[in-house]
C-alpha cells in the first residue's frame, strides 16, 4: 500500500541539504560510528578517545610502568580506525586524550594520579600532554600509525590550549614523532578565553582549524561549573560574552585562513546554529541525533541570508 511505497522510496542514509556550511557529528564512543555515519554527516567534528583509553582499566603513565605501551598505542589506532573506515573519507578530528584526573583515579595506576580540589582547572588536556611528552608522544604515535595505514582522513585536535605556546610545544612533539604538521590537518579547541583571545597566536603557529568547545568555554567565560546543579539555570551558551569570543574568533580566523567549527554541545541548539551561520562558521558539528535538525535549520540561515544580500 501507500505506506510501504513511501517507505520504499526512504533512502538508506537520508537526503542531506546541500549547505555551505558543513554539518558533522560528535562520537564517543567508537561504537556509535555506522550509527553516526548513516547521519549524512560532512564528517566527524570530535572524536574523543576517553573512552578507548578509560576503558583499558589503566592510567596512560601505568602502560609506560608496565612496558606495555604497544597495547595502547594499539587500542588508540583500532579504536580510531573503526570511525576513520566508516566515514572515509569524510575527515575524522580526533581530539588527543583529555580526561580530568578523577576519572583516572579509579584505574589502575590512579593511585599516583594528583588529588585535585578543581580538576577541571586542573591537570588535564594538553596541560598533561605537554608535562608527560613520553606519553603524549605514544598517544601520537597512534596518529602516525594511521597516517602510515593510509588514513588520510584522520585530522589531529588539541584540547584545552591557552595560547600559541601550547600549540607550538605540541606541534614541535608532533613533528618528532614523525608527523609532517604541513601535510596533516590539525588544530586547536577553543576552550578558554585566553585560547580565544590568543587566537591570533593560535592561528600563526599553523593551525588548519580551531574548533568551539562550549561546553568548557561557557563554563570558563561564566565562571559556572558545567557540573554544578545549583548554578545550572545561569550556565547560557548563549551569553553575550560567550558569543563576543566566538565571533571575534571567528573574525581573526577568516583574516589568518584557518578555518572555524563548534564541537560542544551547544553547536546542537537551533539558537546558537543560527547565530554561528551568521558570523561564518566553517562547520557545525552536532550530536547524532541532532545531526538531521541542525542540517535544515543551517539550510534555512544559509537561504535567508542568501536572499537578505540580494535584496
Ligand atoms: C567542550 O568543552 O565543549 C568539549 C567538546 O569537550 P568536553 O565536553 O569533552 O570537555
Ligand atoms: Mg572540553
Amino acid at each position: 500500500d501507500e505506506e510501504d511505497a513511501v517507505e520504499q522510496m526512504r533512502p538508506d542514509t537520508p537526503v542531506k541539504p546541500m549547505t555551505a556550511t558543513e554539518v558533522k557529528v560528535n562520537v564517543s564512543i567508537s561504537s556509535a560510528a555506522e550509527r553516526a555515519a548513516a547521519t549524512g554527516a560532512d564528517g566527524v567534528g570530535l572524536l574523543r578517545v576517553e573512552h578507548m583509553i578509560l576503558s583499558l582499566g589503566k592510567t596512560p603513565e601505568q602502560f609506560i610502568e608496565d612496558n606495555s605501551t604497544g597495547e595502547y598505542i594499539e587500542a588508540l589506532v583500532d579504536g580510531v580506525r573503526t570511525v576513520a573506515d566508516e566515514f572515509y573519507p569524510r575527515p575524522v578530528r580526533v581530539r588527543t586524550l583529555d580526561a580530568p584526573t578523577d576519572e583516572f583515579r579509579q584505574l589502575e595506576g590512579g593511585e599516583s594520579e594528583p588529588v585535585e580540589h578543581n580538576p577541571m582547572l586542573g591537570y588535564r588536556g594538553i596541560r598533561r600532554s605537554l608535562d608527560t611528552p613520553e606519553t603524549f608522544k605514544h598517544e601520537l604515535d597512534a596518529f602516525r600509525k594511521l597516517y602510515e595505514l593510509g588514513y588520510d582522513n584522520v585530522e589531529l585536535m588539541l584540547p584545552l590550549v591557552n595560547d600559541a605556546e601550547d600549540v607550538l610545544r605540541a606541534k614541535r612533539l608532533m613533528e618528532e614523532v614523525g608527523i609532517d604538521t604541513n601535510k596533516r590537518t590539525w588544530g586547536a579547541m577553543i576552550e578558554t578565553p585566553a585560547a580565544a583571545l590568543s587566537v591570533e597566536g593560535i592561528a600563526e603557529a599553523g593551525v588548519d582549524f580551531v574548533s568551539f568547545g562550549t561546553n568548557d568555554l561557557v563554563q570558563y567565560t561564566l565562571a559556572i561549573d558545567r557540573n554544578n546543579e545549583r548554578v545550572a539555570d545561569r550556565y547560557d551558551a548563549m551569553h553575550p560574552a560567550v558569543l563576543d569570543l566566538i565571533a571575534r574568533t571567528i573574525e581573526v580566523c577568516r583574516e589568518h585562513d584557518v578555518d572555524t567549527s563548534i564541537c560542544g554541545q551547544a553547536g546542537s541548539d537551533p539558537e546558537m546554529v543560527r547565530y554561528l551561520v551568521e558570523e561564518g562558521i566553517t562547520s557545525i558539528s552536532a550530536n547524532i541525533d541532532a545531526v538531521r535538525d541542525v542540517q535544515h535549520e543551517v539550510k534555512r540561515v544559509e537561504q535567508r541570508l542568501l536572499l537578505e544580500s540580494v535584496r
